[in-house]
Order: C-alpha cells, then sequence, then structure tokens
C-alpha cells in the first residue's frame, strides 16, 4: 500500500507555492477600498444620511428606519460597483470562528426579470435559523430565534464578493449569543467610568476609549503533509512527534531572515487585508522553525477586534492558496514554542490622550499614575476573571510550559515605576519628596522621562506594562480577543467606579481634590501590591513566591472556568450591565463543553492512529526483524548467532513491549472516557482533565519510541523534521 507521507513528500518537492505579485498601486491607493469607510459613505450617501451614520458611529444615535433604508441603498450600490453578489451578517458566535449565512441581493420581479434588492431592515436586523450555535441552553429550540443587528462602529466590508455587516448575535429574549455584545457594553461602561475620572483633571475630555493592538503568532505547515496528519487536521494539533534533531535550540529563525514562500504567503496576506483596511504593519519570523508573526497598528478595541478575527479568516484562505496550511494552535508541536496573541491595551481620549502614556508636566503624570494604578488594583482584584478569559484546551498546553507566561497572573511596571510607586507608598505626610534628583511637587512624583523609552521590558510577564500600554502576553493565538478585552474593560470601569467614589466620599470631608486622589491611589497602591512582579516568571522561584503572595496558580481550564459565575464575577457584571447571571452561566456551560469535546476528540483521534496506524507498522517492522534473525540463525553458527543477533533480539523485545504497552494505555484511556462521558457537565470537563489528558502523554511516549526505532520508509506519517523545516 501507497505510504500517504510519501505522497505528500513528493508533493512538496515540486511544489510551486504561488505567483503572487503586489500590484504596481502603492498601498495608501488601495488601502480599505473593500470597506464602506467614510469616503465611501461620503460617495454612496445623501448628505443627510452621511450625517446621520456619522453621528451614529460617534455618539451612538439611533438611527431611523426611513435613514436606514437610505444607508441600505447607498451600500448596496457601493457593494455591488465592487462585485457583490450577495450580503451576509457577519458576526461572532461563542464557537470562536466568525459566522456567515449569504444572502443574494437578487429578487425575481414581473416579467421573467430580477433586480438587485436590500433594504434599510435587511441591513439593520436579521433572524438566522441559528439553532444550531451554541446557546449554553439560553436558547431552548422552541423559542429558537436569535437575531443580528447592525453594528454600525464597525466598517461593512466585501470579501468573496459577499457584502458583510458587522453584527451583534442576541438571542430573541435579548441575551448576548455573541462575542460582541458584552465587548461593545465593556467599551461603553468603561468610557462612562474612566471620562468621569478624567474630568478630575480635564474637563474638555469626554469620551475615552479602550484602544488594541493584537500580535498573532502563528504557524505555516506545507498543506499535503498537513493532510497525511489526521490529527492536525482534526484537532489542530500533533498528538504525537519525536522531536526533529534540530529545531528552535540554534535560535536561528527568530528574526531571520524570511523565507521568500512564507514572504509570498505574507505579501498576499498583507494585499489582502489592507483592501479590507486591517492596517497590519510588521511581519517577522518567531522563535520555532516555520513560526511568524504578524501585527497591525492598534485601533479602537472593536474595530481591532474585529479585524483580528477578520485577519485570521484571510490567512486560512490565503495559505491554501500557497498550498500552506496555517495553524492557529495554541501549541500544534511538542517541545517546540507554541502560539500567543499578544494584545497591547490602553486607554485613548477625545482629546488625543493616551491615558497610559506618562506626560512631561506634573498634572499629567499625576493622571497617569491614577490610570496605572486602577488598573493593577483592577487586575489584583480580579486576576481570576482575567484567568478565566484566557482559559482553553490549547492555552493549557502555553501558559507555564515556560516559553509563554505562567498560568499565574501577575504584572509588569519596570524599575523607574516600581521605584517612583514604592516611594508614594513610604510617603507619610504631605511636603516635597526627592526621588533620584527628580523634584516632586504637589506631594506628587515625577515621573522621570527616561520612562518614555520603553527598553525595560520582561518577556515573560503575562501582563506587562512596555511604556505606554499593557501588553497581556497570555492570550491564546486562536482566541477571539473579544473575550480577554471585555474583561480587561469591564474589571477596570468598574474600579474606576469605585476610585471615584473613594475620592469624591474624601472631597466630601473637605479634602483637596488632589489630596484626594493622592491618598486613594496611594492605599491602591499599598493594596494591590500583591500583584506587581518584576523578576523570572518563567522560574520555579516564582511558583513559591506566587503562592505566599496568595496569587492562584490555576493549571487548568476546567478550574479556571469556575470563576466565571461565581457570586463576585456575577455581580461585578451585572452591576456594570455587560452579563448577566444567566448569560455567564451559558459562557461557562458553553466553554466546558468546549473544553471537553477539544480533549475528546484528541484522545479518539490518538487512539485511532495508534491501533490503525501505529501498531501495524511496528508489528510489520518486527516482523521483517524476525524474518531476519531466523535467516541469520540459518547461515551462522550458534555462538556467532548469539552474538551478532543481541541487538536485533532487544529491538524485536522493545517494539513488542511499547506496542503491548499503547494497546493496554487506549484501551484504559477508552474506560475514561466512558466514565467521564457519563458524569454530568462540571464532572465530566474535569474527569477529561484529570483522568483523560493524562493518557495522551503516555501513549505518545511510547509512539515517539517507536519512531526512532522503525524503519523510517514504513513510518506512516509526516515527522517533526518535514513538518517543521520544509517551506
Ligand atoms: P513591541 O511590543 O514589539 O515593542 P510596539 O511597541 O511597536 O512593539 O507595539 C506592539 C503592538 O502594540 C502593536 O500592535 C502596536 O500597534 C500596539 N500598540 C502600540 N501603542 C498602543 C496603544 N496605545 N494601545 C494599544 N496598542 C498599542
Ligand atoms: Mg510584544
Amino acid at each position: 500500500m501507497a505510504n500517504i507521507r510519501f505522497i505528500a513528500l513528493e508533493a512538496t518537492l515540486t511544489r510551486k507555492r504561488s505567483d503572487f505579485k503586489l500590484p504596481d498601486r502603492k498601498v495608501s491607493e488601495y488601502f480599505g477600498e473593500m470597506t464602506f469607510n467614510r469616503e465611501a459613505m461620503q460617495e454612496y450617501l445623501t448628505r443627510e444620511a452621511y450625517q446621520k451614520l456619522i453621528n451614529t458611529i460617534e455618539k451612538g444615535e439611533t438611527i431611523e428606519r426611513k435613514i436606514a433604508g437610505q444607508i441600505a441603498a447607498g451600500i448596496k450600490s457601493w457593494a455591488i460597483s465592487k462585485g457583490a453578489t450577495h450580503y451576509t451578517h457577519w458576526f461572532h458566535p461563542l464557537t470562536g470562528s466568525s459566522a456567515e449565512k449569504h444572502d443574494a441581493f437578487i429578487i425575481p420581479v414581473e416579467g421573467g426579470k430580477a433586480i438587485e434588492n436590500f433594504q434599510g431592515n435587511e441591513l439593520i436586523q436579521q433572524e438566522p435559523d441559528a439553532s444550531s450555535f451554541p446557546s449554553g441552553g439560553i436558547r431552548n429550540t422552541f423559542e429558537a430565534r436569535g437575531y443580528t443587528a447592525w453594528d454600525p462602529t464597525s466598517y461593512a466590508f466585501i470579501m468573496e464578493n459577499t457584502l458583510c455587516i458587522p453584527t451583534i448575535f442576541v438571542s430573541y429574549t435579548g441575551e448576548a449569543l455573541d462575542y460582541k455584545t458584552p465587548l461593545l457594553k465593556s467599551i461603553a461602561s468603561l468610557d462612562k467610568a474612566a471620562t468621569a475620572v478624567c474630568k478630575y483633571f480635564d474637563k474638555n475630555i469626554n469620551k475615552v476609549y479602550p484602544t488594541l493592538g493584537w500580535e498573532q503568532e502563528y504557524f505555516l505547515v506545507d498543506s499535503a503533509l498537513y493532510k497525511a496528519r489526521p490529527d492536525l487536521a482534526l484537532t489542530g494539533r500533533t498528538v504525537f512527534g519525536h522531536a526533529s534533531a534540530k529545531d528552535q535550540q540554534l535560535s536561528d529563525h527568530y528574526f531571520g531572515t524570511i523565507h521568500e514562500s512564507a514572504l509570498l504567503f505574507m505579501q498576499e496576506l498583507e494585499y489582502e487585508s489592507h483592501r479590507l483596511g486591517i492596517p497590519i504593519k510588521t511581519r517577522h519570523n518567531e522563535v520555532a522553525p516555520n513560526q511568524f508573526e504578524c501585527a497591525p497598528v492598534f485601533e479602537e478595541t472593536n474595530i481591532s477586534v474585529d479585524h483580528n478575527q477578520l485577519l485570521m479568516h484571510l490567512m486560512e484562505k490565503i495559505a491554501r492558496k500557497h498550498n500552506f496550511q496555517v495553524l492557529l494552535h495554541e501549541k500544534p508541536y511538542k517541545d517546540v514554542n507554541g502560539s500567543g496573541k499578544h494584545n497591547n491595551w490602553s486607554l485613548a481620549t477625545n482629546t488625543g490622550l493616551n491615558l497610559l502614556s506618562p506626560g512631561k508636566t506634573s498634572t499629567s503624570n499625576f493622571r497617569f499614575l491614577v490610570f496605572l494604578v486602577n488598573v493593577l488594583k483592577a487586575l489584583s482584584e480580579n486576576s481570576e476573571i482575567l484567568r478565566a478569559h484566557i482559559a482553553s484546551a490549547g492555552n493549557d498546553h502555553r501558559l507555564g510550559a515556560h516559553e509563554a507566561p505562567p498560568a499565574i497572573i501577575s504584572a509588569f511596571i519596570g524599575t523607574q515605576l516600581t521605584e517612583t510607586l514604592n516611594l508614594i507608598e513610604k510617603q507619610t505626610k504631605k511636603g516635597k519628596v526627592n526621588t533620584n534628583g527628580f523634584n516632586l511637587n504637589i506631594n506628587i512624583p515625577k515621573i522621570p522621562e527616561i520612562l518614555l523609552d520603553n527598553t525595560d521590558r520582561n518577556r515573560t510577564s503575562p501582563f506587562a506594562f512596555t511604556g505606554n500600554k499593557f501588553e497581556f502576553r497570555a492570550v491564546g493565538s486562536s482566541a477571539n480577543c473579544a473575550g480577554p478585552m471585555m474583561a480587561l474593560n469591564t474589571i477596570v470601569a468598574n474600579q474606576l467606579k469605585l476610585f471615584k467614589e473613594d475620592v469624591d466620599k474624601l472631597m466630601q470631608k473637605n479634602v483637596r481634590k488632589d489630596d484626594a486622589i493622592f491618598q486613594v491611589v496611594k492605599k491602591y497602591i499599598k493594596e494591590s501590591k500583591k500583584i506587581r512582579f518584576e523578576g523570572n516568571n518563567y522560574g520555579d522561584e516564582w511558583l513559591t513566591e506566587a503562592e505566599k503572595r496568595g496569587l492562584p496558580n490555576v493549571k487548568n481550564t476546567p478550574e479556571a472556568l469556575k470563576a466565571l459565575i461565581s457570586n463576585k464575577t456575577v455581580k461585578l457584571f451585572e452591576e456594570c450591565k455587560i452579563l448577566t447571571r444567566r448569560e455567564l452561566d451559558a459562557r461557562y456551560k458553553i466553554q466546558l463543553e468546549n473544553y471537553t469535546k477539544k480533549i475528546q476528540i484528541e484522545s479518539r483521534v490518538l487512539g485511532d492512529l495508534a491501533k490503525n496506524h501505529i501498531i501495524p507498522i511496528a508489528i510489520r517492522y518486527q516482523n521483517t526483524l524476525i524474518e531476519n534473525v531466523k535467516g541469520l540463525k540459518d547461515v551462522l553458527d550458534s555462538k556467532t548467532f548469539v552474538k551478532l543477533s543481541r541487538n536485533q533480539m532487544q529491538t524485536i523485545k522493545e517494539i513488542s513491549e511499547h506496542v503491548e504497552e499503547i494497546k493496554t494505555q487506549v484501551s484504559l484511556m477508552l474506560e475514561e472516557r466512558k466514565k467521564a462521558n457519563r458524569m454530568d457537565l462540571e464532572e465530566g470537563a474535569m474527569a477529561y482533565n484529570k483522568n483523560v489528558l493524562p493518557y495522551l502523554d503516555i501513549i505518545r511516549k511510547h509512539i515517539d519510541k517507536l519512531e526512532l526505532m522503525i524503519d523510517d520508509e514504513l513510518w506512516p506519517l509526516p515527522k517533526y523534521r518535514e513538518l517543521l523545516f520544509i517551506k
């Protein structure tokens, strides 16, 4: 029988990746051309409709039906001029990918003709038959209706001849069934709380919005090799595979010259991204072979989240055109660096300020400190909420694996800021204090200018301050950024609200505003101290230290998810009007179910491959060895035979042992699966984690040993060196 691995390898030898050529046009000429951006709006909308739409985008005003009709007509003409034939409401269901159901513009009219039609109500609201999207029990089938509603703040765009309208997705009873709904609510809540705090410093600030710049890591693998690995195709990761003799130990891939075939892929990806208005700016090799990263210029969070979802979709589509498959899984290969998605987050104002950027005057530094300290306090009080929002079966492999931050959430702020915060904390009475030769006035230390040079980096921290933003590095590469960003916005919004209450209370007691703010900041610095860690997060000492500090170290997803439904979380999310208990409970169930299914699939794939692929090959090879030994026995005298067959006999024995162990362990794993499947959701997920998952490692060890023993020509699945190095 043909060996699929060799068929795949042969395909890679004669590969022509693609003949993509960048167009002659400048990027600025085609940037955003496939989006209904302001330029397109101006061209295709009446003055009135344009102004109304801008007011909606900027001030959240509602759009009347009549205007909606005008806007729909404008969008339709624009879309048709760009070759669109269909339209769809594009949304982020809780499955993690994005969803679309395409409808044609065309409707039949009298006389056997048809016209392109698109009405205001089709723009604003749709009822997709969405009963098979996960709802965590919110939507019983009898009330299967859910509807999507237009999010005018994110530009409509055209992809694959389809006009895509960004929407939220809610149940008939109004509960969120997607990622975008609570994200938008958290942005509004943060705006309100942060603007109120800004008013202490500057009355002109009347809007604050979170900004996000993600860095997306990914692997490329030849598509034929990918198809020859059922585990990759079904689970996104390899469930076995012996380490390649060379992988990343020479660190020769990181920031190295990008190989031509990967570069071509990136160029096309960037081209398509730019046409869709995604401001991709950087690209480089990552640590592992065939691992890469790209990042855009940061944007308002809602837009940036949409752009990341879109980018992941584009990556998969364009990779296929280049005979590559993109791997977005957090840990496709064992013992090789995994992939993350660093979420750079900050707060911007309508006046053009970055609230997490230290300024030149003492007032602006004071304002900066207020926001910095409130973020730290929010984190310190609610780290388990953030942890829950980065939890996934894939990310469990990455967090704490000495390549990514541990599951312990802590923040890094750098030496300079640490000194500043320590000084404030120690300051006992009013008056001037001297720090590092910098004068402090109004009791507020000046932040030394050097801070702006953000070279003080700690690459091991899950939540690092990098000069003018926080970088949340523990997010998984395949995640929808909306989850963790929504959680971060919410805990910070809540914290800023509490901050304002604390300051106002003091002011009511006639404490001067500046003093009141200063006192509360000082108190918060003390109270949030435990969350700050400047050392090596990968080291074992940190585990001990974190435990001493009482910081949670939740290593697995089922455990981490519990924070979604604690009374504390529910209270916080309900008070900020982001999610209700019912919605949180639904999310909890969906995530648990998702986790269970993923481990179940991995376990089944491993079991099947072990029994149907690996064991038969091992036995076949063993038989050739047995034949050979028998032959030797015939031609050699018995003394020489014993001497010369020792190693082969040993190999025959070892193969038998591994085969036997694999069979036994696969059966035991199956038993554990059966037990777990009989349990309720919560217990079952935990059982999958505690009782099924460990078998994956045990079985893999035997298979990986066999891989080294068996004739390469027989081995049926692409090996790590092929997956990682073929370009
Ligand atoms: P690095 O972290 O590699 O030094 P940069 O500082 O240039 O790189 O930024 C990394 C990411 O952070 C980019 O995606 C960038 O857009 C984003 N970023 C920069 N400033 C902000 C900000 N104020 N808010 C959100 N993201 C930001
Ligand atoms: Mg970074």
